[in-house]
């Protein structure tokens, strides 16, 4: 019950009250001394009464000598003789029943019962009960006493913080933008991967703004009622224009905004509705009026073109992943409440996370400080951070797995002709740490460090990642002269990597420099950007005898050098099955030249 409806009833029985105190009290003005029955038929027969009003067994009697009694009698056939004999005048009511108030509680008392059970039976199920609730937004307003998300705790989304700001300062003080005539977007679209920080954005906005944040998520307006998005898309709105100024985010809009007659069947009316629900909301309100949506997806590709016009969600801003600097700086945000050993270099880890989000870097710490804790460390140190950069990358070490001698023989030599490859090829990144625990799907694992973040890569370079990729099942060959399974990995990779460099980086002798393929990595920036083949079958016979040709070389040239080193790859295999894992002071003593 809220308080309104308390006070209501309050209210209520307070007049109730009144109204039977004054009822007390008018009859109370003319209450008569009571007489008892035989004395007052002693006084009829002996004159002394003027006149009765008698009203059911309730008999009222003014007396000669100007007093009134009043007494009550019993079915008494002889009153009525006595009474016409005494001479006094009489007077009849009919019986008056009970008071008003009394008698309307009786007939309207159960029907106002009945509405009142409804009444909060119905709010019970809407504040409780999902399915009861289904027209109402869900919007979670973020609490204004916590503490405020600002961009502060936003790191390596410089570009995207610059877009922002404009909004940021339209949310301050939407009266000022409106007399200078300014155009604020009313929408804006926030595209990037996972992790990246667009919610931890859209709340610095807020934040930084110092104004009210409704969030919801794309799939809370996909329920399974036809109807209910719709409604729900109405009352954010709606709550909206009551709290101006105010910021609505839309997470993961592509569960709503996915282009429309894309579905198979009748299932997708419910999210058409929606979604043309939300154009509406969007058409139907000014941006004068101090609310601005954001929206996030990661799928910017399947959103409904729509959305993206004029007067919607036409400002986009990408939020990419962040590059070495900005990982940095993501780790010292994520740092500052950990213990770290002196000598804990975030650069160096930010230079072994390459595509690494925001989140997974989070989550990379969380795991150093739990990793840390569990060796009772006072602190954390890099090597916690490395152990957590693998288990985050790779998925928890498998130390438990049975790998027999053969397998911890053959995976040795396998990583061992990675590195060795890596070691030995001058453009290569350097080789950072080399293990054979087996952790997530591999059954071991070599690092590299790159140098820097590198925005154009050499053909050269590139060349050597394949040469490396390839130095594990190299190094099988010459060893065991049979494959096993566990080099499926890098065949892949090292064939979507020549794949790029034949079709999107010309670096193909043959094909010479043209873009055949746009590359799908970016699918996240728009619909426009996805690969569609724009060549023949004899181009794709020509691209897939170049891209066989790059990892065959690759593969060749590995083996050479291995070949060439067969002692140390001898020496490097021997010891990672001795200690398991090896790194960069361990090659240094095994090739003092590299
Ligand atoms: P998205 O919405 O893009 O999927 P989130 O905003 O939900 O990503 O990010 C999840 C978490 O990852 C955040 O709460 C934050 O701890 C961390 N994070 C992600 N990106 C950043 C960033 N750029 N700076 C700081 N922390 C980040
Ligand atoms: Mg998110
Ligand atoms: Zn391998």
């Amino acid at each position: 019950m809220n308080q309104r409806n308390r006070n209501f009833l309050v209210g209520l029985i307070l007049v109730g009250l009144a109204i039977v105190l004054m009822n007390s009290i008018s009859s109370q003005k003319t209450a008569p001394k009571e007489m008892v029955y035989s004395e007052f038929l002693r006084q009829l027969r002996e004159g002394k009464v003027s006149a009765v009003v008698m009203e059911e067994q309730r008999i009222e009697a003014d007396m000669k000598d100007g007093t009134q009694v009043v007494s009550y009698a019993p079915e008494d056939k002889n009153l009525l003789v006595v009474l016409r004999s005494s001479g006094a005048k009489i007077t009849v009511r009919p019986d008056q029943g009970p008071p008003w108030y009394v008698s309307l509680l009786i007939h309207w008392g159960p029907i106002l019962l009945i509405i009142g059970v409804w009444i909060f039976v119905m709010r019970r199920m809407q504040s409780g009960n999902r399915m009861f609730n289904v027209g109402k937004s869900k919007a979670r307003r973020m609490d204004e006493t916590t503490k405020r998300t600002t961009f502060a705790d936003v790191a390596g989304v410089e570009e995207a913080k610059e877009e922002l700001v404009e909004i940021i300062q339209f949310l301050k003080d939407p009266t000022k933008f409106k007399k200078l005539g300014g155009k604020i977007p009313k929408g804006v679209l926030m595209l990037g991967p996972p992790g990246t920080g667009k919610t931890l954005l859209a709340k610095a906005v807020a934040g930084e703004a110092e104004v009210p944040f409704y969030s919801i998520s794309g799939s809370d307006f996909v329920e399974m009622f036809v109807g209910v998005g719709a409604s729900r898309v109405r009352d954010l709105f709606e709550e909206g224009r009551k709290n101006t100024p105010c910021l609505l985010f839309i997470d993961e809009i592509d569960a709503v905004g996915r282009h429309r007659g894309a579905g198979l069947g009748s299932g997708h009316d419910e999210r058409e509705q929606t979604l043309n629900q939300l154009l509406v909301e969007m058409d139907g309100f000014d941006s004068g009026e101090g609310v601005i949506v954001i929206a996030a997806t990661n799928r910017g590709d399947v959103l409904d073109p729509a959305l993206l016009r004029p007067g919607r969600f036409d400002r986009q801003v990408v939020v990419p992943l962040p590059d070495v600097k900005g990982r940095e700086q993501i780790l010292a945000i994520h740092s500052s409440h950990v213990k770290l050993a002196e000598n804990t270099e975030l650069l160096k880890i930010a230079k072994g996370t390459p595509g690494f989000s925001g989140a997974d870097l989070h989550n990379l710490v969380n795991e150093g400080a739990l990793y840390a804790a569990r060796h009772n460390k006072d602190s954390v140190e890099l090597s916690d951070r490395e152990w957590a950069r693998d288990k985050v990358m790779m998925g928890p070490e498998r130390r438990s797995m049975l790998m027999s001698e053969e397998e911890k023989r053959n995976t040795a030599y396998h990583e061992a002709g990675h590195a060795l490859v890596g070691i030995l090829t001058p453009k290569s990144d350097p080789v950072h740490k080399v293990t054979i625990i087996p952790r997530g799907m591999a059954l071991g694992l070599t690092s590299f460090l790159p140098n820097e973040e590198m925005h154009s890569q050499e053909k050269e370079y590139l060349l050597a990642r394949i040469a490396v990729a390839m130095g594990g099942r190299a190094a099988e060959d010459l060893i065991f002269g049979e494959f096993t399974t566990g080099a499926s990995g890098d065949i892949q990779s090292a064939t979507q990597l020549a794949r790029r460099m034949v079709c999107q980086y010309g670096m193909s002798e043959v094909l010479g420099p043209v873009m055949l393929d746009k590359g799908e990595q970016q699918h996240f920036l728009g619909r426009d950007i996805g690969s569609d083949r724009q060549y023949g079958e004899a181009t794709a016979e020509v691209i897939d005898q170049e891209v066989a040709q790059m990892v065959k070389s690759g593969y060749l040239k590995a083996k050479e050098l291995l070949a060439t080193n067969l002692e140390k790859l001898h020496q490097m295999a021997k010891m990672l099955i001795e200690k398991e894992t090896i790194s960069q002071e361990d090659f240094q003593s095994l090739m003092p030249s590299a």
